[in-house]
């Protein structure tokens, strides 16, 4: 097979051993004689599939009995407007750090007042607004921890005084998270758990059903309503309809191997805060290079920089040395530009060094 490092933003790398057993899995499931895209999801050992997966999200967050952990299908786009449908009564109030924050906002406008208490916008999102305040009568306060396309993360659980509610789509379990900080965290699983086609949602059981006040969308059709998906909380299994077999099974393999192979979500951050240190240190050091977001507010999984100022004509030529040595995935979002290396848990350091590298013959190259 050809040789390539995957810097993909999402869907992105997976961990080997996760793609190996699946493989077998598509073969024979369980030992039944049937492959995982053929067998029915009521058969006992989905079930433990199903059972083992909500466990091991519940053992690597410390995910307390009071959260509900649902494996929903849609995207965390479609999260964007099941959050409001769920949680928001009046008003909310949203963080706008991305363009994933706006589009959320937005959605969120369907169903009461929206207040973006701040924006990163003016910048092109290159830093996480800081300073503002949070309304105490907003229903939630909407955030979103790491933004892919820009680079920038909020590496803390923060203190809010109305219920915080967050996309993790692109930072899961790349650090310990303090659950019980927040209501309800959200997010597709193909940046950092799984394949697309599985979305996660934790969320605190005692805010949900409290739709009074909002005309719009009330009562909740039966699919957007969270309580429908946690129904079966007793077997911990929850499925209401067919669920995303396939993906949640991949989601079982990747979180056991961050579980086993690993060794959990604190030795992962470790991981990848070396992996990430090396990298934005050759962006630092390397005169052809220069990073794009706010230093303090750096990403450790999604690395952006461009070509410094007077370099700016080698870009393509960059491009194609990096792509000659095997580099994927790392040309920026258009709204950023430049170059975008997402070193999410099952990207190994191996790749880091191999970039590190091409990016110093680069530059020895033109010196
Ligand atoms: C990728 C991404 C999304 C969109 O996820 P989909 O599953 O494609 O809908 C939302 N938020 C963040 C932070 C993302 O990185």
């Amino acid at each position: 097979m050809k040789k390539a490092y995957n810097f993909n933003a999402g869907p992105c790398v997976l961990p080997k051993e996760a793609i190996e057993s699946t493989i077998e899995a598509i073969r024979n499931f369980d030992n039944t004689g049937i492959g995982l895209l053929e067998i029915s999801h009521r058969t006992p050992g989905w079930e433990r599939i199903m059972a083992e997966t909500r466990q091991l999200w519940r053992d690597l967050l410390n995910i307390p009995e009071e959260y509900e952990i649902l494996f929903l299908g849609g995207g965390a786009s479609t999260q964007f407007f099941t959050v409001p449908a769920n949680l928001l009564n009046k008003k909310a109030a949203y963080l706008q750090t991305g363009v994933w924050a706006k589009k959320a906002a937005k959605e969120a406008k369907l169903f009461g007042t929206v207040d973006v208490v701040a924006s990163s916008e003016d910048k092109t999102y290159s830093y996480i607004p800081k300073g503002y305040t949070v309304p105490t009568d907003a229903d939630y306060f909407h955030i979103t921890t790491n933004n892919t396309i820009y680079g920038t993360e909020i590496k803390y659980d923060m203190d809010c005084p109305v219920n915080l509610v967050a996309d993790m789509s692109s930072d899961i379990m790349s650090r310990p998270v303090d659950v019980k900080k927040y209501v309800m965290i959200y997010g597709g699983a193909q940046k950092n758990v799984g394949p697309a086609g599985v979305t996660f949602v934790i969320v605190r059981k005692d805010i949900l059903g409290k739709i009074t006040d909002r005309a719009y969308m009330n009562p909740l059709p039966t699919m957007v309503d969270y309580r429908t998906h946690a129904a079966e909380e007793a077997k911990n299994i929850s499925m209401f309809n067919t669920p995303p077999v396939s993906a949640i099974f991949v989601m079982h393999e990747t979180l056991k191997w961050l579980k086993e192979t690993i060794g959990g979500v604190e030795k992962m951050h470790e991981l990848n805060k070396k992996k990430s240190d090396l990298l934005y240190a050759e962006i630092d050091r390397n005169s052809m290079f220069v990073g794009t977001a706010a230093k303090e507010d750096r990403s450790i999984m999604n690395h952006c920089w461009v070509m410094a100022p007077g370099k700016e004509a080698l870009q393509d030529e960059f491009m194609a040395f990096a792509k000659e040595r095997g580099m994927v995935g790392i040309k920026g979002h258009r709204s950023v530009g430049g170059f975008r290396a997402s070193l999410y848990n099952a990207c190994p350091i191996e790749a880091v060094e191999a970039l590190v590298e091409c990016m110093q013959e680069f530059e020895k190259l033109h010196k």
